[in-house]
């Protein structure tokens, strides 16, 4: 869905993303998610008087990988303290960057060919959180509220873009790429079910031709790139409706209703005179050297975008189809990319190595990113020689990434020898003996018989048989 006719719709998104460093942003607190509420936390990160931050450089680092990535320029910058009460903040202000960020005009390279601009990504600490307790778990009605501080400290990056997309289509694109390459550049685990990702949209529209742009609302609580897409979606058509039914759109802070698929107003939206930046006293200015700066940009690695390019390329041909790029696109998104490689550098067909990888090995992600390559490829192997069915193989995978070890053993242990060229022939002609109607029907040109045989076949040898073997055997007996 795009803006209503004659109009449309400017967005920009605050995508916050916890770094993944083991402890949190200025103590030594574990930065763990899922904690027993209330043990990861020290006078540092419960903001007790006399505590003093200590800055966290693996924090920093990754934030520059971040910058690196997003082609931003990595400047010298200085923390703030943006002072506001909430009950989940203990120190009643948040560390973070305002007016001088670490990272500044990047950009970011969409798949469908668009670039959407960067503006900034900053560091701060992450808040804790609060849960109220009562029917809703929203605050209204809620008897009473509980704090967990794990959380609050702990080291975040938010990305800012300009207001360079234009429909819900694109936003969910850009968080979807900018998610690969958080991951990618091994700064955060882009989990969103787990906040590890939070992606904020501001939305505004205006009439086709307008240059000005409208009054935009920023729409909080999108738990996934589905919200995200819906509540955009949502907001262009209910701001439109505003101006045409002879309203202005109020600047505003809302919020996401995933079960009545609509945003509801928070607050209208604070400026930044609310907050009463000042710099913080108790950290110095952050001023990383060159030959850092350089160190982090040399071990950044390909990013998604090349990695796609580089599986596309070993399938050959121009445009894969949709259905090839969907598979490209999640394995180098779970990060498998490197079997595929692996497998077809040792002589796989390509799209055996893709399919497999997407499909059989996506399902187990995380076990299968520990497979040994070598291993991945000698079984890919095994199947292409058709000493496995395809079905064989793909028991075989269960157990690799299971366990490991050695595919030709794995397959030996599990009963799977192949089936010799020329006892499977025996087995063919014998089935192909035993139905002479259906024999005739086939050689007549009903192919769906093929399937028949097939059965039988699998049947009489418990399975050993190779699928592609039955049907060549089959079209060599038909002449
Ligand atoms: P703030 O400091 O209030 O958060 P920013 O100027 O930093 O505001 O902008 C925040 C986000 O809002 C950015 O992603 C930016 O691209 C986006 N944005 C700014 N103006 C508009 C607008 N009129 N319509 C849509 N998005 C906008
Ligand atoms: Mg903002
Ligand atoms: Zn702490």
């Amino acid at each position: 869905m795009s803006a209503p006719d004659g109009w449309e719709a400017v967005i920009g998104l605050e995508v916050h993303c916890e770094l993944r460093t083991r402890t949190k942003l200025f103590c030594g607190c574990r930065n763990a998610f899922g904690s027993e509420p209330n043990t990861n936390v020290c006078p540092v990160c419960l903001g007790l008087p006399g505590s003093l931050p200590v800055l966290n450089e693996a924090a920093v680092e990754l934030a520059m990988r971040i910058g690196a990535a997003l082609h931003c320029e990595i400047r010298p910058s200085v923390f703030h303290r943006k002072n506001y009460f909430y009950p989940d903040m203990p120190k009643d202000y948040q560390v973070s960057q305002y007016d001088e960020p670490i990272n500044v005009d990047g950009y970011l390279d969409l798949p469908d060919g668009s670039r959407v601009g960067i503006v900034r990504a900053h560091i701060e600490e992450d808040t804790g959180k609060t849960s109220h307790v009562g029917e809703t778990g929203r605050i209204h009605g809620a008897g009473h509220a509980l704090v967990d501080y794990n959380r609050a400290g702990v080291p975040l990056v938010e990305i800012v873009s300009a207001p360079d997309i234009t429909t819900a289509a694109q936003a969910r694109l850009y968080a979807a790429e900018l998610r690969a390459i958080l991951v990618a550049s091994g700064a955060s685990d882009g989990r969103m079910e787990e906040g590890s990702m939070r992606v904020d949209a501001n939305v505004s529209v205006r009439r086709v031709g307008d240059v000005r742009l409208g009054t935009r609302c920023e729409v909080k609580n999108l738990n996934s790139l589905r919200s995200l897409a819906r509540a955009v979606d949502h907001e262009i058509e209910r701001q439109v409706g505003v101006i045409e039914s002879g309203g202005v759109v109020e600047q505003q802070t809302r919020h996401w209703d995933e079960d009545q698929g609509c945003t509801v107003a928070l607050r209208s939206k604070e400026e930044a005179f609310d907050y009463r930046y000042f710099p913080e006293p108790d950290l110095v200015p952050l001023d990383p050297d060159a030959a850092w700066i350089e160190r982090v940009r040399a071990s950044l690695g390909p990013m998604p975008a090349d990695r796609r390019a580089a599986v596309t390329a070993l399938l050959g041909g121009g445009e894969p189809s949709d259905a090839r790029s969907d598979q490209v696109a999640t394995v180098v998104e779970l990060g498998l990319d490197h079997l595929v490689t692996a497998a077809a550098s040792a002589g796989v067909d390509p799209a055996l190595a893709l399919a497999r990888t997407a499909n059989e090995a996506a399902a187990a992600a995380e076990a299968a990113r520990s497979v040994d390559p070598a291993a991945y490829a000698a079984l890919l192997q095994m199947e292409q020689r058709q000493e496995l069915s395809a079905t064989q193989a793909k028991a075989v995978l269960a157990e690799l990434m299971a366990g490991g070890g050695d595919p030709a053993q794995i397959a030996g242990r599990m009963g799977f020898e192949a089936l010799a060229a020329d006892s499977l022939a025996e087995v063919v002609a014998a089935v192909v003996a035993e139905h002479p109607d259906e024999w005739e029907r086939f050689c007549g040109g009903e192919a769906k018989l093929a399937g028949f045989f097939t059965g039988h076949v699998m049947r009489r040898t418990q399975g050993k048989a190779n699928g592609k073997a039955v049907a060549a055997e089959l079209a060599r007996l038909r002449g």
